[in-house]
């Protein structure tokens, strides 16, 4: 996914830009990058963090940079910060989100033949670079941002640092990433997470609205583009994605999770000994889960924390695969002829899920009930980098849908919880697991857990409604509850 941290500051801003763009480090894998205004210009730094932390990488650059304002980032896949001289002057950018339409974006701008591109990113254009070209395609950059919200199909947050040190913080169309603003005495910060505040002397200020831009400087912040509706703001955060001690829309991550697991007690009670956690983002549903049913907190498996920090993985399959097998490390005393429930955030292949059961089994686990925190995972998700999976058809409930009803299945019958083809398709991802018994999160359930209305949040990965397009559902399926662009929908 990729997160973010600006600040300008009435004195130097470094130490807050610095620990405020590490407090991302949950939110990527790959690259992370700042960029200063000090007084002779722009300072940039740009290093792999796929092996190792953002701090141990940026120690030296840390102790070089000097400025008032700066921009940080944690990246999924490209480098950034860029440094872009355009006619609206020199600037710095960073972007959060994914462009999914950038072939036909790059064929439009080649068009008027003086467009290129010279930051690559895995072989295709910098989705960074993209954004810049297309802000830079208006008269000012105000006009510019509004312009590439328009025109990016996905989602784009943004920061960007002028060469006069002025600080603009842009949320996307839709409100998918969060983007907040926190003040102290002399400086102001922009970030995605809330929880990088606390700890550097900031207070949460405000939070930008879907397509808001603003621009910050130490003493305020003034709106240059008032926000845009719908807010369509990512239910993932709060199951998997976000930090615990973030909030969202004022809706914290944690409590959130506990009533996650609440509920899921409530509708799926059992007879167990214990109930647990996969770490990390299990944890406080199982909490939640076990103080509800009344059963025993345990932690089955432990994990290694001291070197294998980081929730996400690198991007090779098996590597992914070895890497959650050493982090977690079982407690045989805690598992052997035990009846354990275990909540996880959600299935996405199932692959790793397989492989923690087999060895809950081998430890001699006597029954194992999975509960999981959000529905069954129907639709890849097109607003975010999710998942590296490059198929909707890697999803496990793909997988025996095509099994089930072969190619042409219609997908949005298996939407409903109480319906037949929702239940064969649980039974056999239970039975693919080899678990005891198997239940995902309602999704009624998921969103009075989270706090906000059905219509604030995207819930595109479990429904395929997506609000940007008419009508709010992609695929005319008659399950939607508000009419789709293709004549179905309004049936539910
Ligand atoms: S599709 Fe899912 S992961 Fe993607 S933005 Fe929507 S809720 Fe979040």
């Amino acid at each position: 996914m990729g997160g973010f941290f600006g600040a300008v500051a009435a004195d130097d801003c470094v130490t807050d830009l610095f620990y405020g763009t590490d407090y991302h480090s949950h939110l990527g894998t790959m690259r992370g990058g700042l960029a200063v205004r000090a007084e002779k210009g722009f300072q940039r730094a740009i290093h792999d963090i796929s092996n190792a932390q953002f701090r141990t990488k940026f120690e030296n650059d840390f102790r070089r940079f000097e400025g008032r304002s700066g921009i940080g980032v944690i990246s999924d896949n490209e480098d950034q910060p860029l440094v872009i001289s355009s006619h609206l002057g020199l600037y710095a950018i960073v972007t959060v989100g994914v462009v999914t339409n950038h072939a036909e974006l790059t064929r439009e701008l080649f068009a008027g033949r003086s467009v290129q591109f010279s930051e690559m990113s895995r072989g295709g254009i910098n989705p960074t670079e993209l954004v810049a070209t297309l802000i830079n395609s208006q008269a000012t950059l105000a006009e510019g941002v509004r312009y590439a919200q328009q025109k990016i199909e996905g989602s784009c947050s943004m920061l960007i640092l002028t060469d006069t040190g002025d600080l603009y913080a842009a949320r996307d169309r839709f409100g998918r990433t969060p983007v907040v603003v926190g003040r102290k005495e002399g400086a102001v910060a922009v970030a995605m997470e809330s929880c990088s505040f606390p700890n550097l002397g900031y207070s949460l200020d405000r939070e930008l609205g879907p397509g808001e831009l603003v621009r910050c400087a130490c003493d305020g912040v003034e709106t240059v583009l008032p926000p845009l509706g719908p807010l369509a703001v990512c239910s993932f955060l709060w199951v998997y994605f976000g930090y615990p001690s973030s909030s969202y829309e004022g809706r914290n991550v944690e409590m959130s999770r506990y009533r996650c697991g609440g509920a899921l007690a409530r509708r799926n009670p059992v007879d167990a000994d214990s109930v647990g956690g996969v770490p990390d983002s299990g944890v406080a549903h199982a909490l939640g889960y076990a103080a509800e049913a009344g059963i025993r907190y345990a932690r089955p498996f432990v994990k290694y924390t001291p070197t294998w920090p980081r929730s996400f993985m690198p991007p090779d399959q098996k590597a992914r695969e070895l890497i959650a097998q050493m982090k977690l490390i079982p407690i045989p005393g805690l598992i052997q002829g035990k009846r354990l429930v275990f909540c996880d955030d959600s299935i996405v292949r199932g692959t790793q899920l397989r492989d923690q059961v087999k060895r809950l089994y081998d430890d001699g686990a006597r029954e194992i009930h999975m509960r999981i925190a959000c529905p069954p995972l129907l639709y890849q998700c097109r607003f975010l980098n999710f998942s590296r999976s490059r198929s909707e058809m890697d999803l496990a409930t793909r997988r025996i849908i095509r099994e089930i009803e072969g190619d042409n299945a219609d997908v949005a019958a298996y939407l409903d919880p109480d319906g037949t083809p929702y239940r064969e398709m649980v039974g056999r991802i239970r039975q693919r697991l080899g678990l005891s018994s198997l239940a995902y999160q309602r999704l009624d359930d998921l969103v009075e857990a989270i706090g906000l209305p059905r219509d604030q949040l995207c819930t595109y990965c479990w429904t395929g409604e997506d609000v940007s397009k008419p009508g709010g559902c992609t695929h005319g399926c008659g399950h939607c509850p508000a009419p789709c662009a293709a004549g179905g929908g309004g049936a539910r």
